[in-house]
C-alpha cells in the first residue's frame, strides 16, 4: 500500500517527536535539547546578566536550566507591531528525589521521594524506572559548585506493586511517604552511597572532567520511565509516551520557531513548574517573560503598544473523552483523538480563551485546513488550568488556550492520536506565517 505525502510527513514528524521525548526525561534535558536545536538553526544564545544588542535576528535565553524564551525579531515587522507568541511548559508530574534520600531496610537500599505535580501514582508501579536531572558538584579545581546534567539511561529503580494476595483490597491508596520510595539495590557488604553512585555516573558522561576529590553539593533528580514512545492501534493511530503533557507542545513550538521563515516577530515561551502552580523563578508567575520583553522593548509605551498588538497561543494538552468513562465529559463537547487541536473554554477563566481569541485560532486553523474541536469541563466538576490565564493577565497579551487531545493525562504513560502532534504543528506554522490581524 502506497503512503500519501501527508502520511509520510506525519511519520517523519512523529519520529522527530519521539527522539525529542527520549532526549528529554526532565525539564532540564528538554531545555538542553531545545537549546541544541536553536543553536543548530542559527539562534544566538543570550545571557540575562550580559548587555544585549538586538538587531533583526533570532535569539534565545535560558533561565535556571528549565525555562526558555526564543524569539525572532523579524525583518518585515517592527517590534511595536507585536509578537506571535507560543507558550508551553517543560515540566511533567514525577517522583522527585529527596535531598538526603537513602533508606535502608529488609536488605534493600531505597530512595526517598516527593511527588512532583499531580502524578497518577499507581501508574509508577512496575515500570522500568531510571533517574535523571542535574547535580551540583564542587570540583577540586574551583571553590564554586558546577551544575551537570545527569541521565542514567538504564533501568535503575523499581517500584513493585504489592501482590494481590497481600492486598485483597487493591483499591487501597498509595501512601506518599511509605509506599513510594523506589528500590535501587540490595545492600550487601559496603554498598556505595548515593553520592558515589552519582559521581561514578558523571565520570562516564563527562570523561574530560576531573572528579577526583570532588564534593556533591546538591541535586534536582527525578525518576522517569525508560519505555520508549511508540505507535499503537491497528493502524498505528495512537501514540503512547511519557511526558506528552507538555513536551508535545514544546516540541511543536520549537519546530515552528526554527522554521526558516524569519520575517515576522515570533516568540516561544517554555516555562517550568506549571504542574505545581508556576510560582518560581522559572515559572510563568515569575518575571522571566516580562524581564526579557522589557529588554527587547525598553520604552514602556512601545512595549505596551507591542503587547496590545500581540497574540499568544497557550499550548497544553486537552482531555479527550474517555470511552470507558464518557460520563466524566460534557456530552455536548465530545473530544476525539486525531480530530485536531482543541480550544479550551472555562467560564471561571481557568483557561484564557474568549470569543475574540477563539475566533483568531479558528481563523488560523482555517488557514491551515484544520477544523479545531471545542472543550469545556462538565459544569459539576472542577477545571484544571494552564499558563494561559497567567500570561494574559500579567502581560496584557490576548491569549487562547488550546492543545492536543489526550488520554491518561498525568499518567507515567500518556496517550494521544498519531495525527495530533502534526495537526498542532500545522496550526502553529499557519499562526507564524499567515496574514492575520490581532487587533
Ligand atoms: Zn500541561
Amino acid at each position: 500500500m502506497n503512503s500519501t505525502p501527508m502520511e509520510n510527513r506525519k511519520a517523519a514528524y512523529n519520529t522527530d517527536l519521539f527522539s525529542f521525548l527520549t532526549a528529554s526525561p526532565t525539564a532540564f534535558h528538554a531545555i538542553h535539547e531545545m537549546s541544541r536545536r536553536l543553536d543548530d538553526n542559527g539562534f544566538t544564545r543570550l545571557k540575562e546578566n550580559d548587555l544585549w544588542t538586538l538587531v533583526p535576528g533570532s535569539y534565545y535565553v535560558v533561565r535556571d536550566g528549565a525555562a526558555l524564551l526564543a524569539f525572532t525579531l523579524g525583518s518585515r515587522e517592527s517590534t511595536e507591531q507585536g509578537f506571535r507568541v507560543i507558550a508551553a511548559h517543560t515540566d511533567s508530574p514525577a517522583l522527585q528525589v529527596k535531598p538526603q534520600p537513602e533508606l535502608s531496610g529488609c536488605g534493600y537500599r531505597r530512595l526517598g521521594v516527593e511527588v512532583y505535580g499531580g502524578a497518577i501514582l499507581s501508574s509508577w508501579l512496575d515500570r522500568d524506572l531510571s533517574l535523571a536531572g542535574r547535580v551540583a558538584v564542587r570540583l577540586q579545581s574551583s571553590p564554586t559548585s558546577k551544575l551537570f546534567l545527569i541521565h542514567f539511561e538504564t533501568p535503575l529503580l523499581s517500584l513493585p506493586s504489592l501482590a494481590i494476595h497481600l492486598n485483597r483490597d487493591s483499591t487501597e491508596q498509595l501512601n506518599r511517604q511509605q509506599n513510594l520510595p523506589p528500590i535501587m539495590m540490595e545492600t550487601g557488604e559496603n554498598p556505595p552511597d548515593f553520592e558515589a553512585i552519582l559521581i561514578a555516573r558523571l565520570r562516564k558522561i563527562y570523561p574530560q572532567v576531573d572528579f577526583e576529590h570532588c564534593e556533591l553539593t546538591a541535586f534536582d533528580l527525578f525518576c522517569h520511565d525508560l519505555t520508549p514512545p511508540c505507535l499503537s492501534g491497528l493502524q498505528g493511530e495512537f501514540i503512547h509516551a511519557g511526558r506528552l503533557d507538555n513536551l508535545l507542545s514544546c516540541h511543536a513550538g520549537i519546530t515552528a520557531i526554527t522554521n526558516p521563515d524569519r520575517s515576522r516577530n515570533t516568540l516561544l515561551y517554555c516555562s517550568n513548574h506549571e504542574e505545581t502552580g508556576s510560582l518560581s523563578i522559572s515559572g510563568a508567575q515569575g518575571n522571566f517573560l516580562s524581564s526579557v520583553l522589557s529588554r527587547i522593548l525598553p520604552d514602556p509605551v512601545s512595549r505596551s503598544r507591542s503587547l496590545a498588538s500581540s497574540f499568544c497561543i497557550s499550548l497544553d494538552n486537552a482531555h479527550a473523552t474517555h470511552p470507558n468513562y464518557p460520563e466524566k465529559s460534557d456530552s455536548g463537547h465530545e473530544i476525539r483523538l486525531n480530530r485536531g487541536p482543541v480550544i479550551k473554554y472555562n467560564a471561571s477563566q481557568r483557561y484564557a480563551t474568549s470569543a475574540a481569541t477563539a475566533a483568531i485560532f479558528c481563523d488560523i486553523c482555517h488557514d491551515a485546513g484544520i477544523a479545531p474541536q471545542k472543550f469545556v469541563m462538565r459544569s459539576d466538576m472542577p477545571c484544571g488550568s494552564t499558563i494561559g490565564p497567567i500570561t494574559a493577565a500579567a502581560h496584557g497579551i490576548r491569549t487562547v488556550d488550546v492543545g492536543a487531545a489526550s488520554l491518561a493525562m498525568h499518567s507515567i504513560r500518556e496517550m494521544t492520536g498519531s495525527a495530533d502532534p502534526l495537526l498542532c504543528f500545522r496550526a502553529l506554522s499557519s499562526f507564524f506565517a499567515g496574514n492575520f490581524h490581532f487587533v
